[in-house]
C-alpha cells in the first residue's frame, strides 16, 4: 500500500506525501499499540487537517511526528497525539460552539472547527494569533474566529459555550471560564505547576463541576492576569 512508502523521518516534499504521513499518523499515533483515539469524526478530521501548515517552514518535514514542535515565541504546536485525545474527551457536536485559550499556530481551531458549527480562540501573543489566524483563512476554516488578548476573561459576547479547552498549564481554571461553560458542558485544561501537569475532564451539571484527570500532560504555562498574585 502507497502508506508504507513513506518512512519515518524521510524529507516530506509532495503534496501526496503530506496526506500519506497523515494517514500514518492515524493509524499508529492515534489509533494504534498503546493509543486510545477511537471516534471516527476526530480520527477523520486529524486526517484532513494540514498540520504542516501550521508548523513553521523548517519544520514541516517533522510535521507528522510524533511529537510537539516549537512554533516560536516560546510556544509549541501539541503532539498530534495529545490534540486528538483533548478533542475526543471535549465530546464535540455538530451544533457546538467551543472556546479555545491559546490559539498558538490554530492547528488545534483547525481540527475542532471540522466537527464543531463555531470556534472562538482566543491568543495573547500578538504575531502568533495574527499568523494563524491568517493560516486559518487561507485554508478555508472559515467557522473559526480569533481574538488577540488575554483570555483569562474569556469570550463573554460569545457566551454560553458547550465546551471550553485551554492549551496552556494553569494552577486552577480561571472562574470567568466556568462561569462562560453551559450546563452539561465540558472544559478540558492541564492543571498543575509549570513542569509537569494532569489533563482534567471537568463537567458542568448545575451548580456542580465534576472533575476528572486523564492524562499526564506538559504545556507551556498560561501568562497574562492568571500570574498577578501567583508565586514567582
Ligand atoms: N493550541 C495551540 C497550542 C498552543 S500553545 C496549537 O494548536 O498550536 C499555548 C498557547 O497559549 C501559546 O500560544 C500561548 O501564547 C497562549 N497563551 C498563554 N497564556 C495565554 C492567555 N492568558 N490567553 C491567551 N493565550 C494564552
Amino acid at each position: 500500500m502507497a502508506l508504507a512508502s513513506v518512512p519515518h523521518g524521510c524529507v516530506l516534499a509532495q503534496p501526496d506525501d503530506y496526506a500519506a504521513a497523515r494517514i500514518r499518523m492515524v493509524q499508529l499515533q492515534l489509533e494504534g499499540a498503546g493509543r486510545d483515539v477511537r471516534d471516527p469524526r476526530v480520527l477523520q478530521a486529524m486526517a484532513e487537517v494540514p498540520r504542516h501548515e501550521f508548523v513553521p517552514p523548517p519544520l514541516r518535514e517533522y510535521a507528522y511526528s510524533d511529537s510537539a514542535l516549537p512554533i516560536g515565541f516560546g510556544q509549541t504546536i501539541s503532539q498530534p497525539y495529545v490534540v486528538a485525545f483533548m478533542t475526543e474527551r471535549l465530546e464535540p457536536k455538530p451544533s457546538d460552539r467551543v472556546l479555545e485559550i491559546g490559539t498558538g499556530s490554530g492547528y488545534q481551531a483547525a481540527v475542532l472547527s471540522k466537527l464543531v458549527a463555531e470556534v472562538y480562540t482566543i491568543e495573547i501573543v500578538e504575531p502568533l494569533g495574527r499568523r494563524a489566524e491568517a493560516d486559518l483563512r487561507r485554508l478555508g476554516f472559515d467557522n473559526v474566529r480569533v481574538r488577540i488578548g488575554d483570555g483569562y476573561r474569556g469570550w463573554p459576547e460569545a457566551a454560553p459555550f458547550d465546551a471550553i479547552i485551554l492549551t496552556s498549564a494553569v494552577s486552577e481554571v480561571p472562574q470567568p471560564l466556568i462561569g462562560q461553560l453551559k450546563d452539561g458542558g465540558r472544559l478540558i485544561a492541564p492543571l498543575g505547576p509549570s513542569s509537569y501537569q494532569e489533563l482534567y475532564l471537568l463537567k458542568k451539571r448545575g451548580e456542580k463541576l465534576e472533575r476528572q484527570a486523564i492524562l499526564p500532560v506538559r504545556f507551556v504555562p498560561m501568562t497574562g492576569e492568571v500570574l498577578k498574585g501567583a508565586p514567582p
